[in-house]
């Protein structure tokens, strides 16, 4: 029932597309998130890393592959952030 799927080339797609800044001359850009720099030099999976962030959340029906609409961001803030509108806290419960 997951939308947030990821269709087969996805990963390669977005690898390209983060390449495509270094291959302009562009090795940091900041994070769509949190604002402070990411170094798009940086691969993995580690927390600082690159990665996707789709403008339009994808489970909202954004598109997947419309590059036009991606920005970079920490593979931590995109993480953190996923595609969930912050939650409400749960409160004390007033039952007793
Ligand atoms: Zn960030």
């Amino acid at each position: 029932m997951s939308r947030n799927h990821r269709p087969a080339g996805y990963y390669r797609l977005a690898a390209r597309w983060l390449d495509a800044h270094l291959a302009q001359g562009i090795e940091v850009v900041p994070c769509a998130v949190c604002g402070l720099p990411v170094d798009l030099n940086h691969r993995g999976r580690d927390p600082d890393s690159r990665s996707v962030d789709h403008l339009v959340p994808v489970s909202k029906g954004g598109p997947m592959l419309d590059t036009s609409l991606w920005r970079v961001a920490h593979y931590r803030c995109n993480t953190a952030r996923g595609n969930k509108t912050p939650r409400p806290k749960l409160r004390p419960s007033r039952a007793w």
